[in-house]
């Protein structure tokens, strides 16, 4: 090249700067000369595209491209002209509108601009390696007096424009749109000059999204504000049906923290939307968009596979660690090129800003002197006070009349009827204990539950006003809506416990409600309820299933969950993922994960479950927890449990989780599950796989110390242990009162248990349901020295307060 051609090369590409700016060049400071919105396109793709996001590309004309074409067709006398007339009324809006806007449509753009349009046109042509790609043109409005004049929605965008004519046409056509009659009459009102308002265009590479998908990521758990959970929604096509709700997309949950080790797949969570529409470009509608209905073989799968959903959730932490706080981003997929991009990004607003407080507890209000009337009584659970009507149902079915809020009055619960308890305002139950299937669910949901009244279904007509008063472990059923209160605690205010507290959670979904307690990790994680509530079938009839007969059960687990592979795919990654939640609202800290603990009745009522399972007179006492492990009637169901387990801290990276074993009535039947599990690839001490037993039998105590040889810690089921040191079925309603963890021979076997365990060298916790309810107990286990004391999240507050307290005499 010549000196001279050198030069002329330097100043052309001067000159063109002064019209086109590519997206990469530009950022906040540049609003002057390219309007708000590419500003911030811009800041985005400079600040993003270096760290390895994909971000469409593109590039903005200048307000000065504007002015020149205004300048070189002789529009600016034009319009003012115009303005003048319609000022002086002599023409209306509508007709000076149309005329401005003709006129610019007909301009002739000056060569110079032309030509560097076409070149950054052909530049976007090089770079996506098509001859003329499809973009999205912006109008991106400045004015003098108001530098980002972003107002009244007046900006034109037009989708899917393709071609150097198309595009060059387009761009006249933003231009037009500062001359709408409505943009007119604003600036008339506003008085604002319309020499002062400017406009630049923004030209960005369209991504085909809608061929393809295109959704919505929050960094920060959008339902608790948990900084470590990314959520990313997903539906097909463009992206607006799923920013403004239209439908129901996909939701994925991906843990933060385990997203840095590339060979992880923390992904803790995936509900399937229904996806029935996508918004899709009309080419016989002249590329404008309309829903149209997705294919149902397209709803009955997710919209991104694992991969997918890792890249954006990466990438989302990258975004989140550049902008330094949460942001609320929206991604895209292009249908024919499978790439993704992020194509916005701003800060989160409404989770970071909230300040979250804990609910702790509720008291009537009454007018000095009120009596309110008690109509039943029974055990409470959780603690506060609910006012609804009474629904009295007599089976799950029998939900037609039930409306959200009202309270569920039946006999008992079991897992059928969890979908209708999220809805209630409460539950009253005639049969069941503190450690019944209606008491741990309403806990975990937080709704208030009177248990084991003994006639509740007989005592209320449909739709009776009744208020449900649960407090300190008693449970009252007042007539009529009694006005209550209640009360938040501020976290920050908490005593330190004297002894690590732990949780007791079993339902994922709200797992991470509880993620500001201050707990050291989750005592107890009852598998058989993730099992119950979100696989509902048998893992035995998942386990034996023959995957080359369409069998009833095939068929009927098709139909629960479509977009898995296999029966078998979808137990164990459901299992794994459930689990994965509960694991990682605990992480770093340990997430103690028990085995399936079913009795006989309950596993025959999951899917498929029925021929599996002997019919016995006390199920309590029957084929139950590690019984069950070895044995050839489940050891294929127990195997998929394993494969969960090692699912969860293998490929999500969860290493926090340690297993455990429940009901483990002898030595022999200890070494005979870990033989199982180590088969199993769950060999206790390998991966730092720590395995612990849960003591519950009187033989687990008697023989502690052997017991002690062959797991790494013991968790005290105070539950089962009450039962069969007092020899009373936990869930008789006449023997309640003698049921008592408190009893001395309970305690006894209790410190018996600690003291062996600790000359052994192993850790004891405790995972009953004694310490929540009752703080004397827990004191004593204080004093026995136990390590640890897991707790139902609702019971955290009290206990660490009274553990807190200081002794009387002391
Ligand atoms: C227990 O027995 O105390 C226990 C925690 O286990 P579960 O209630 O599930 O039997
Ligand atoms: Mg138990």
């Amino acid at each position: 090249m010549t000196e001279t051609e050198t030069a002329s090369r330097a100043s052309s590409q001067t000159d063109a700067s002064k019209y086109i700016l590519t997206f990469d060049k530009i950022g906040n400071a540049d609003i002057p000369s390219v309007g708000g919105k590419n500003a911030s396109l811009g800041e985005m793709i400079s600040a993003l595209a270096a760290s390895g996001i994909n971000v469409p590309s593109g590039f903005a004309l200048t307000t000065e491209t504007y002015r020149d074409f205004l300048r070189s067709n002789q529009l600016e006398g034009l319009i003012n002209g115009q303005m003048a007339r319609l000022n002086r009324s002599e023409l209306g809006l509508a007709e000076v509108g149309q005329t401005i806007r003709h006129a610019i449509l007909e301009g002739e753009w000056p060569e110079e601009i032309r030509a560097a349009i076409v070149e950054s046109y052909r530049d976007l042509a090089f770079e996506t390696e098509t001859n003329g790609p499809d973009v999205a043109v912006r109008s991106s409005p400045t004015a003098e007096d108001l530098p980002d004049a972003s107002f009244a929605g007046q900006q034109e965008s037009f989708l899917h424009v393709q071609g150097e004519s198309n595009l060059l046409h387009t761009c006249k056509r933003c231009f037009a749109s500062l001359f709408t009659d409505r943009a007119i009459s604003y600036r008339e009102q506003k008085g604002f000059r319309h020499e002062s308002v400017a406009l630049s265009v923004g030209v960005q590479r369209m991504v085909r999204s809608d061929l393809g998908a295109s959704g919505i990521i929050f960094t920060i758990d959008t339902e608790t504000g948990c900084p470590d959970v990314i959520v990313i929604s997903a539906a097909y096509g463009l992206g607006d049906n799923v920013v403004q709700g239209a439908v129901t997309p996909d939701e994925y949950r991906v843990f933060k923290p385990l997203l840095s080790d590339g060979s992880k797949a923390p992904i803790i969570g995936k509900s399937l939307g229904s996806k029935e529409l996508r918004l899709v470009y009309d080419q016989a509608w002249g590329g404008r968009v309309r829903n149209a209905r997705t294919p149902f073989t397209d709803q009955f799968r997710f919209a991104l596979d694992d991969d997918q959903i890792l890249k954006l959730a990466r990438w989302a932490v990258e975004i989140e660690s550049h902008y330094d706080r949460p942001m609320d981003i929206e991604w895209a997929l292009d249908g024919n090129t499978d790439e993704l991009y992020i194509v916005q990004a701003r800060p989160e607003t409404v989770h970071s800003r909230k300040r979250r407080k804990i609910l702790a507890s509720a008291r009537l209000v009454l007018e000095e002197g009120e009596a309110p009337e008690v109509l039943l009584e029974g055990q409470a659970v959780g603690r506060g006070i609910v006012s609804g009507r009474a629904v009295v149902m007599r089976n799950v079915w029998d939900s037609k009349k039930f409306n959200r809020g009202d309270i569920i009055v039946a006999k008992e619960t079991n897992p059928d009827w969890v979908p209708l308890m999220k809805i209630a305002g409460g539950l009253v139950t005639d049969a069941g204990g503190r450690t019944s299937h209606a008491a741990i669910v309403c806990r975990e949901l937080g709704i208030p539950a009177v248990i084991g009244t003994g006639k509740a279904t007989e005592s209320f007509f449909y739709g009776q006003e009744i208020t449900l008063v649960c407090e300190g472990g008693r449970g009252l059923v007042y007539r009529g809506a009694i006005p209550h209160e209640e009360t938040s605690v501020d976290l920050e205010t908490l005593p330190e416990s004297p002894i690590p507290l732990m949780l007791n959670l079993a339902n994922p979904d709200a797992a991470m409600e509880w993620w500001e307690l201050p707990t050291s990790g989750v005592g107890l994680v009852r598998m058989e309820f993730i099992i119950t509530n979100i696989l509902k079938v048998h893992p035995m009839a998942v386990a034996t299933l023959d995957t080359n007969r369409r069998t009833e059960f095939a068929v009927q687990v098709e139909k629960m969950a479509p977009q898995f592979e296999s029966p078998r795919e979808f137990f164990v990654q459901s299992l794994a993922m459930g689990i994965g939640m509960i694991a990682a609202s605990a992480y770093p800290d340990p997430a103690i994960v028990r085995f399936s603990d079913l009795k006989t009745n309950e596993y025959a009522n999951l899917v498929g479950g029925r021929g599996f399972e002997p019919v016995e007179q006390n199920p309590m006492l029957g084929f139950r927890g590690a019984s069950r492990y070895y044995h050839e009637d489940y050891r294929p169901g127990f195997e998929l449990e394993c494969e969960a387990i090692k699912r969860v801290r293998g490929k999500m990276g969860f290493r926090n989780v340690i297993v455990m074993i429940p009901f483990c009535r002898t030595v022999e039947e200890a070494d005979r599950v870990l033989e199982v599990m180590a088969e199993c690839g769950l060999e206790r001490g390998k991966d730092d796989l720590h395995v612990y037993m849960m003591a519950e039998i009187p033989s687990n105590i008697v023989l502690a110390d052997q017991f002690a040889d062959r797991f790494d810690g013991f968790s005290i089921g105070s539950n089962d242990l009450t039962q069969l040191v007092l020899g009373i079925d936990r869930d008789s309603e006449k023997l309640q009162p003698l049921f008592d963890e408190g009893n001395e021979a309970v305690k006894t076997m209790i410190s018996q248990l600690i003291s062996i365990a600790h000359g052994a060298g192993k850790k004891v916790g405790i995972c009953g349901q004694a310490p929540s309810d009752c703080p004397d107990f827990a004191r004593f286990l204080v004093d026995q020295g136990i390590d640890s004391i897991s707790l139902n999240p609702d019971s955290v507050i009290d206990i660490s307060r009274k553990l807190a307290e200081p002794r009387r005499g002391a």
